[in-house]
């Protein structure tokens, strides 16, 4: 092990001037007559390191020892992740709030997996069968998915099994397998490995995107969908709504496992987090909710460092699942914070700075991150995705700043929350005049056994979104008589769209969750209303005819979906169609 001496300490950087072997990126520890404090490399020069500690520097000064423990900074990972609440170091904060209350003292550091428990270990490898990394040898039941215990990611060569740990039940620290690599050496393993954060984890190849990841949001299914393994941003300015949208997705998305970090806007909203999650019910199966989530919080008054490594904390963890052949959605809220914590470091480091003092990497940084999402097939036949949705936090709402413009440059769709729509309630506040999705076509694709016409549908919905607003436009100018009353009714059938179907209130019991088998007819419904020629006699009776059918519209999203009282509003909706779309054969004719 190498160690050093303090030489020059300024903020959370210190300079430490070391002897033997160190790199970028190893963790040290400032010895303190109390307590460790846990550091990360960010710089060497000669024989003078810069390191970043992740916590208060209070105490620290020239002369201190320091330790250099080799390793890069790792996440371990192990049966026990899921329904974890963990810092960007990884300390599990369930487990300190119950000793020490919610915020942790300085230098304390809590093993993130719990030691104690065991697991029903079941051994699936074949004894003689040779393995790599990533290579399932057993499985535990972990709730109720099966956890594969694998070869670990850090080891590249090909492993002969020796032995395996019979059907039993074990903690995560015990020999499970042992195997012997290519010059004959043994190697025994636990369920229990580690990995370098920064570094992605992917055994497999990537494979293009091919199933829909559903959110119950009519507006995301239907209008900017998503792909498992694809990525999307949700920008917004503060206040419009990404933190409810990031926790809807976080109840509601069709993946198996969700990774959520919280990189606190407001120092409550973490706690918030923390307090009512663990009691929330999954609408899927009725468990609950924690049970497929994993939680990384870091509070806005932590330590930059810590905010900056708890996103790559949560990736990594996101991606060991994956390998599982697990569907994973990673939320990250916000991206902004990780991006200010870059920009803090990067200053302190008297790096050039690029745009609006962020550092030059910043996008590239972005990029990479991002790019560890996606969809992997894996050798066992099966295949895993990892979906990323970055929530963006920029200052005033102001899209045309760096962090947002890079995010916009590598992601899959664009949910652009906007303070216009949240001003007027209309929730969720993604703005369909901006937002975006490459992906309405794959949906299409996926859809067209359920709906042959689905993607012609969606074109449908955007054409009127952006005809309505150019209307709505002229309107504001001319006033309603001053347009024709052919323009009146697109505009009219526009704001129904938006009204009645865009909108959702994710506060209210039916309308907060709409699955698919509900979109899609309540979508058919809808285009009916688009294709429908209306004959008016006057811009007035348009109007108190879409009102009372937009009502009626949106009266249904708020009951049930199974109940007498759904069906047969929808099926008076239709027949009102059908007179409509006779009057329309009569006047042609
Ligand atoms: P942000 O994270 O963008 O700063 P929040 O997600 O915290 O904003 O939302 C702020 C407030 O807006 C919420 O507390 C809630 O009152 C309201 N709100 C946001 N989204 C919705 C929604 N979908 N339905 C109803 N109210 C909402
Ligand atoms: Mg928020």
């Amino acid at each position: 092990m190498s160690t050093g001496k303090v030489i020059k300490a300024f903020g959370n950087l210190l300079d430490v001037e070391f002897e033997g072997d160190i790199r970028q990126g190893e963790v040290a520890f400032v010895k303190l007559s109390k307590v460790d404090l846990k550091a990360e490399v960010l710089e060497i020069k000669g024989r003078i390191a810069r390191i970043q500690v992740f916590e208060n520097t209070n105490g620290v000064s020239e002369g201190d020892t320091v330790h250099f423990a080799g390793d890069l900074l790792e996440v371990e990972l192990a049966p026990g992740l899921l329904s974890g609440i963990y810092d960007g170091l990884q300390n599990p904060l369930q487990k300190i709030a119950e000793k020490e209350g919610l915020f942790l003292a300085r230098g304390k550091y809590f093993a993130p997996i719990d030691r104690n428990k065991k697991w029903d270990f079941t051994p699936t490898g074949q004894i003689g069968g040779v393995l790599a990394r990533g290579d399932g040898f057993g499985f535990v039941l972990e709730g109720r998915f099966k956890h594969a215990i694998m070869i670990p990611f850090s080891f590249w060569d090909e492993y002969k099994l020796l032995w395996l740990a019979p059907v039993g039940s074990y903690t995560v620290d015990t020999i499970v397998a042992k195997v012997t690599d290519s010059q004959g050496v043994e190697h025994s393993l636990s369920m229990v490995q580690k990995w370098p954060i920064k570094m992605p984890l992917m055994e497999g190849e990537k494979v293009k995107v091919k199933e829909m990841m559903s959110t119950g949001l009519r507006t995301i299914d239907t209008q900017f969908p998503i792909m498992k393994g694809g990525t999307f941003c949700t920008p917004g300015p503060f206040g419009a709504g990404k933190t409810v949208l990031q926790h809807h997705l976080s109840k509601y998305a069709s993946v198996d496992i969700v990774v959520f970090t919280a990189c606190g806007e407001r120092a409550g909203e973490v706690v918030e987090v923390l307090r009512e999650f663990p009691h929330l019910t999954d609408p899927d199966t009725g468990g609950m909710l924690i049970d497929r989530t994993v939680i990384i919080c870091n509070t806005s008054s932590m330590p930059v460092a810590a905010r900056e490594s708890s996103i790559y904390m949560g990736i990594t963890i996101a991606e060991y699942y994956r390998q599982m052949g697990l569907n994973i959605l990673l939320l990250a809220d916000s991206t902004s914070r990780w991006a200010q914590a870059l920009r803090e470091m990067s200053g302190r480091l008297e790096e050039i700075p690029g745009d609006e003092a962020f550092p030059a990497y910043l996008s590239s940084r972005i990029a990479e991150f991002y790019e560890r999402a996606g969809v992997i097939s894996l050798k066992s036949g099966k295949s895993g995705s990892l979906t990323i949705c970055g929530a963006v936090s920029p200052a005033g709402g102001n899209f045309e700043e760096p962090v947002t413009q890079a995010t916009l440059a590598v992601v899959g769709a664009f949910l652009g929350l906007s303070r216009e729509r949240s001003d007027a309630r209309r929730y969720p506040a993604v703005d369909p005049i901006i937002s975006w999705s490459k992906y309405i076509d794959l949906v299409g694709e996926q859809l067209a056994k359920q709906e042959g016409r689905w993607r012609e549908m969606v074109r449908r919905g955007s054409y009127f979104l952006k005809t309505g607003k150019d209307i709505a436009k002229r309107m504001e100018v001319l006033g309603e008589e001053g347009i024709a009353l052919e323009d009146m009714v697109t505009y009219l059938k526009a704001e129904l769209y938006d009204f009645a179907y865009l909108q959702q209130n994710a506060f209210d019991k039916e309308d907060a969750y709409c699955p698919l088998k509900r979109q899609i007819p309540l979508f058919r419904l809808v285009n009916r209303i688009f294709d429908a020629a209306f004959a008016f006699d006057s811009h007035d009776a348009a109007r108190q005819y879409f009102l009372s059918l937009q009502n009626r519209l949106k009266n249904m999203n708020f009951v049930a979906f199974d109940s007498k009282e759904y069906e047969s509003t929808f099926k008076e909706i239709e027949k009102q169609l059908e007179v409509a779309e006779l009057e329309k054969a009569g006047t042609s004719a």
